[in-house]
């Protein structure tokens, strides 16, 4: 008999096993894959952005983070990573391990998992859990639910707390490349650019981000999409499309006077812009208009392949919003990805998933 079976070796499931172990429970992880932490280790380009100083106010599509995250805040998760070893450090606003490596967390999790006997079983599925708790052979007073979620690396199991009453909201891909119509990005694969970048949907203003852009064969990636992506997947659309300001620190006279004072456009840009901006038309002020209003038709949400997380999940309204237990089951708790939260990017999901771990780990 465990006193906690979690469910999902991702790193919310890790956090929760250490905490939960420190106060002297017994603890077992199941975990589907052959290994802990597989996706930790895609996470910020294999550098494991995780966390960022910004504050939280706006950052998630739910206040249902706001307790939690206000008393595992970010130098709680600071002390918490410094006593598993893990030194971290602080580039523009975004935390990252010292050594810019997303293997260094895992391994320091690990370790610590081991130091304290947290028994870990690898290339175990779940695929029910019996009154009791009885999952898959083993017993426990309490069952977390740490699954995450099916972007990128597939299959979730948000279901499993079903049979308890809890409903999943419908899962969209977030943080995600976008395509649009293939108008306007001829011969742009892989050219970057800084620009601000609005979000229309049905003709309504949805938001706007001022980051990077990169062109592709059939959309657009980069931060200032990811961020836009998850404001599209938050809200039900028929037609959506992108407008680039290219030159956002200019307004549109400055613009035209530029290209007047330096005599074209063909130095501004990369030559494949500049050949898509001309097309358009080569006068002065369609020039400046196309860089002011450079659109991109019919955006989509990219597949949940490529997504880095999605949208949606357990309903929160069924969990308790300190403590992450079951308001329909005693002894069942669900952190991280698996429930219905979504951050920006720049760490905010791996921040949820981390302060939701040590939420249940000194609750259960
Ligand atoms: C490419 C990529 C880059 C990202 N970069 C960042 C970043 O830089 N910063 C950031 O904040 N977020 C990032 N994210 C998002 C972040 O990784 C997730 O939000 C976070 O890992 C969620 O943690 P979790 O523990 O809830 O779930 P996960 O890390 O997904 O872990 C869940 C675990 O449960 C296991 N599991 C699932 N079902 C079962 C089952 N039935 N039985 C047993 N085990 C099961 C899975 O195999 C998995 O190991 C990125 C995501 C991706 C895909």
């Amino acid at each position: 008999m465990y006193d906690l079976l979690i469910i999902g070796g991702g790193i919310s499931g890790m956090v929760c096993a250490i905490t939960s172990a420190r106060r002297g429970k017994s603890v077992l992880i199941l975990e589907r894959a052959e290994k802990v932490g597989k996706k930790l280790l895609a996470t910020g380009n294999g550098k494991c952005n995780m966390a960022n100083t910004a504050g939280i106010d706006g950052k998630y599509n739910t206040t249902f983070v706001n307790d939690i995250l206000e008393k595992y805040n970010l130098d709680v998760q600071r002390k918490f990573f410094h006593s598993i070893g893990l030194l971290t450090k602080e580039v523009e606003g975004r935390i990252y391990p010292y050594s810019e490596q997303a293997s260094s967390v895992l391994n320091a999790l690990r370790k610590e998992l081991d130091n304290l006997n947290v028994r870990v079983v690898v290339s175990e599925s779940v695929s029910r859990i019996d009154s009791g708790f009885m999952v898959n052979g083993y017993k426990a007073k309490s069952v977390l639910l740490a699954t995450g979620s099916k972007a990128t690396f597939g299959e979730s199991s948000g279901y499993l707390y079903e049979r308890y009453g809890h409903q999943n909201t419908n899962l969209r891909p977030a943080l995600v490349p976008m395509l649009t119509a293939p108008n306007n990005l001829k011969g742009l694969r892989g050219v970057r650019v800084k620009a601000l970048v609005k979000l229309f949907a049905d003709n309504k203003y949805i938001g706007e981000c001022r980051d990077e852009v990169i062109f592709k064969d059939n959309g657009v990636s980069g931060t200032a999409i990811f961020n836009l992506s998850l404001m599209l997947a938050r809200v039900p659309y028929k037609f959506a499309y992108l407008t680039l300001d290219l030159m956002p620190e200019y307004n549109y006279d400055e613009v035209k006077a530029l290209i007047k004072k330096l005599g074209g456009v063909e130095n501004l840009f990369h030559k494949e812009l500049v050949n898509n901006i001309l097309r358009k038309g080569d006068d002065l002020d369609s020039i400046a208009k196309t860089i002011k209003n450079y659109q991109l038709d019919n955006a989509r949400l990219g597949s949940m392949e490529l997504a880095q997380i999605c949208c949606g999940g357990l309903l929160t309204d069924d969990f308790d919003s300190n403590t992450l237990e079951s308001k329909l089951q005693k002894g069942l708790y669900a952190s991280g990805e698996v429930l219905d939260v979504d951050g920006e990017c720049g760490g905010y999901n791996i921040m949820w998933a981390v302060a939701s771990g040590m939420a249940v780990g000194e609750n259960v």
